[in-house]
């Protein structure tokens, strides 16, 4: 048996380095708490990057996937499979929208949201000039447009030249977005939240005002709720906070709470957009990562989960208030739900890494933002160990 120190080396040998990570390997998780090779117990105020909304091992939520294993994993898209359907129906009639596309993971769930409205605006004119509005300071996963290295043209009809276009806009600035649009605009993206940018949330009005231009210029809204939905703002989706529907919207994260798992959702008016041909996937929409899917919509039902959210959410929107009280250092605290963050005016890396030695699981959003996006199931004891344990690392970091 090798020990964790060994694991990390024998990490850092084989594993290509695009991550400097903590010094840590996760061995299990049991409810909000994570276990590492040496047996030490961590609060989880992370969840896996907004990820594990349920916690984990809860019982009916693996059951329901050991039940899938001993059934099937994998059929492809070829044929029709239960828990896709089921998973897909429960999709629609939480967000009210028409039709859903599952994907193995949040880009995917982008990069199909993007040709959904690039085909949109293609079948009105037939021309293939387009650009999309994004915003400043977004981030909507790491692929640069798979299609352009496809090379086949079958793929690509319809979405010619490949390679997205896109220029940006401030966030939350709407007469900002109003001078970038042009002909050629094809859809505007953003994200409800802002999570990796800094945890921002949009104004009402900047959506209001972006369902608006869009339904004047008939052009596609794709909100990005991949990190901010799912319950995690206290509402399935965060756009029900705001009364505003996109036409597209992507999901991922805590859609499978652990499984690899995304979709696009298309409202009415976008679902004609992509026919047979112009999108595909072997994994996606598989019913073991379906069956996950189906399950964690059972679960927020049967656990009251936005209910939750939203209470414990208050709770922890009023501690943080009150460490921001206390600390002259910290700037700032924004948030929605079990979505916050607070800004600080010095990197927050050397106190994310203290407070994990001891024994808490934060995050960062960019440089000076410490992120809470923990398990949805937190209680309000675990809100108190958290600020009882930043509140300790702060101060030992000298922080006023
Ligand atoms: C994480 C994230 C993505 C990318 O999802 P992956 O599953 O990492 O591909 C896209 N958009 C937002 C808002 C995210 O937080």
């Amino acid at each position: 048996m090798s020990s964790m120190q060994e694991y990390m080396n024998l990490g850092e040998q084989y594993i290509l380095k695009t991550y400097n990570r903590f010094p840590v390997v996760f061995e299990k998780g049991d409810g909000v708490r994570l276990i590492d090779m040496d047996g030490k117990k961590y609060l989880d105020f992370a969840a896996g990057i907004a990820v594990f909304a349920l916690g984990y091992h809860n019982k009916e939520y693996d059951a329901a996937l050991k039940d899938q294993i001993d059934k099937i994993l994998h059929t492809s898209n070829l044929y029709y499979n239960r828990p896709s359907i089921e998973a897909a129906e429960k999709i629609v009639r939480t967000s009210g929208m028409s039709k859903v596309f599952f994907t193995n993971s949040g880009t995917e769930a982008i990069e199909g949201a993007l040709k959904v409205a690039r085909k949109y605006a293609y079948l009105k004119d037939n021309s293939k000039d387009y650009e999309f509005i994004a915003m400043n300071h977004s981030f909507h996963g790491r692929s640069q447009g798979a299609l352009a290295v496809t090379g086949n043209a079958h793929y690509q009809d319809g979405f010619v030249p490949v390679g997205m276009r896109a220029v940006f806009a401030d966030f939350n600035d709407l007469e900002d977005v109003k001078s970038k649009i042009t002909d050629k605009t094809c859809g505007i993206i953003c994200e409800v939240v802002q999570g990796e940018g800094g945890i921002y949330p949009a104004k009402k009005e900047f959506l209001e005002g972006l369902r608006a231009l869009c339904d004047e210029k008939d052009i596609l809204l794709i909100f990005d709720e991949v990190q901010c939905g799912m319950g995690r703002c206290g509402a399935m989706y965060a756009h029900e906070l705001y009364g505003v529907k996109p036409d597209v919207m992507a999901l991922a994260k805590a859609l499978g709470c652990g499984v690899p798992v995304g979709a696009f959702v298309t409202g009415e008016k976008a679902s004609h957009a992509l026919v047979p041909g112009d999108h595909g996937t072997t994994y996606g929409g598989n019913p073991f990562a379906t069956a996950a899917v189906s399950k964690v919509f059972d679960l927020y039902e049967s656990e009251h989960i936005i209910d939750h959210v939203k209470e414990v959410g208050d709770y922890l929107y009023q501690q943080l208030e009150a460490l921001k009280d206390k600390y002259s250092q910290i700037i700032d605290h924004r948030g929605l739900g079990l979505m916050q963050g607070i800004e600080m005016d010095v990197p927050v890396g050397n106190i994310v890494a203290k407070a994990l030695n001891q024994g808490l699981v934060i995050i960062s959003a960019g440089a000076n933002i410490i992120r809470f996006v923990p398990p949805l199931v937190i209680s309000r004891e675990d809100v108190d160990e958290m600020i009882r344990i930043l509140d300790q690392v702060l101060s030992e970091c000298g922080i006023n």
